[in-house]
């Protein structure tokens, strides 16, 4: 009888032990392209099946998103592009409409400079194809008659399940926001599935939950002007970094750069910044937020920061001025900081 007891406290001891170093020391790592983009998946402490299973599901969740989301192809979101011009109701899905009204909250909080239903200003730029174009960009003609039609969020009917327009101009392009939506979305199916140690990065945009291994998860930002990264960042527990950048989708025509971030204030591309970083909870209000601030650049981006309610910010101009809020400036490490123009702004009026 004691020897089985001693050998049951025995047993016990070796399967604590094998956890424990489950917990600490296992990684299991996953590529995948979705959404236009590298997605890396990191999981720490877990074990390889239930890591595979969790790998499984997560590429076919964001197969389906991409799939769903897609402005411009047959697809959810492209039958409702389809639909709306015609002015009537029409049936929308529950995960739709969610999108859909998120979306225009933070749109509201943006004062419209994050704005999903400029889908048309974006085709008139060749920004909604999957490959680069070429060029010309749209004439001035064509900007100043989408700038009359004023397509916001706001011009939205959201009922129960159905959806309407009045406004013909409205086209839905959630590019600024769907990356943000999907990795929340993510991270909620992994916190659901036990996974409590794990980073989601998207092409250099990032949600992570818990630890590496008890130390912090260390992120680098991109420098918009030059390679490798500006400034490195620490986060740990539950929080996002997104980065909206004019290095990421342009073209040159007639020696003139273009890049995919319009203001919808003139219909051009918003050119006073360079990129925007935000460290925030959830990775949707990050992804908004940092097109949102983008576009307002660096005269109004602060109103809009404290009204879409985010604190860690780091703006850079287009004279490589970095503004930081002191919440950001905590929080990040700069490359070569001595020899940067750097302004820190309070959020407090
Ligand atoms: P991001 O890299 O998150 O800043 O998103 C840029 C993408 O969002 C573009 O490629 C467009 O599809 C879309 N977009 C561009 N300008 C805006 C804007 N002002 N509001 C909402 N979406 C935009
Ligand atoms: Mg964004």
């Amino acid at each position: 009888m004691l020897k089985k007891f001693i050998l049951a406290i025995l047993l016990i001891g070796l399967l604590s032990a094998c956890e424990k170093i489950a917990e600490n020391n296992t990684v299991f790592e996953e590529q995948m392209f979705v959404m236009g983009t590298i997605v890396n998946v990191t999981l720490y402490g877990e074990e390889e099946k239930k890591s595979q299973k969790v790998f499984h599901n997560l590429l076919k969740d964001f197969k389906y998103m991409q799939a769903a989301w897609n402005p411009w192809k047959k697809g959810s979101l492209g039958r409702i592009n389809s639909l709306l011009p015609h002015g009537e109701d029409f049936s929308i899905g529950p995960a739709l409409k969610d999108i859909i009204v998120t979306s225009a909250e933070l749109s509201e909080q943006s004062e419209g400079l994050f704005n999903p239903a400029i889908g048309q200003l974006i085709k008139l730029w060749q920004f909604n194809k999957d490959e680069l174009p070429a060029g010309p960009p749209p004439s001035e003609a064509q900007i100043k008659n989408w700038l009359t039609q004023q397509a916001s969020m706001t011009d939205l009917e959201v009922g129960e399940l159905s959806l309407k327009t009045n406004n013909p101009a409205v086209i839905l392009d959630f590019g600024a926001f769907a990356k943000g939506y999907a990795v929340d979305k993510a991270i909620e199916y992994l916190l659901l599935a036990g996974v409590e140690n794990a980073i989601i990065n998207a092409g250099g945009d990032l949600r992570a939950i818990g630890s590496k291994n008890g130390k912090p998860w260390v992120i680098g930002i991109r420098d918009p002007r030059a390679d490798g990264v500006i400034a490195v960042a620490e986060i740990q527990g539950d929080e996002s970094v997104f980065t909206s950048g004019d290095y990421e989708r342009f073209y040159d025509y007639q020696g003139k750069r273009y890049h995919h971030i319009l203001d919808p204030r003139t219909g051009y591309p918003a050119m006073e910044t360079t990129s925007v970083t935000v460290l925030h909870k959830k990775a949707a209000v990050a992804d908004a937020a940092a097109t949102a601030l983008f576009v307002a650049g660096p005269n109004d981006w602060t109103r809009i920061a404290r009204k879409m309610g985010v604190d860690k910010v780091m703006l850079i101009d287009k004279q490589g001025k970095i503004y930081l809020t002191p919440e950001m400036q905590k929080r990040i490490r700069l490359q070569n900081e001595e020899k940067r123009d750097i302004s820190v702004v309070s959020l407090d009026k």
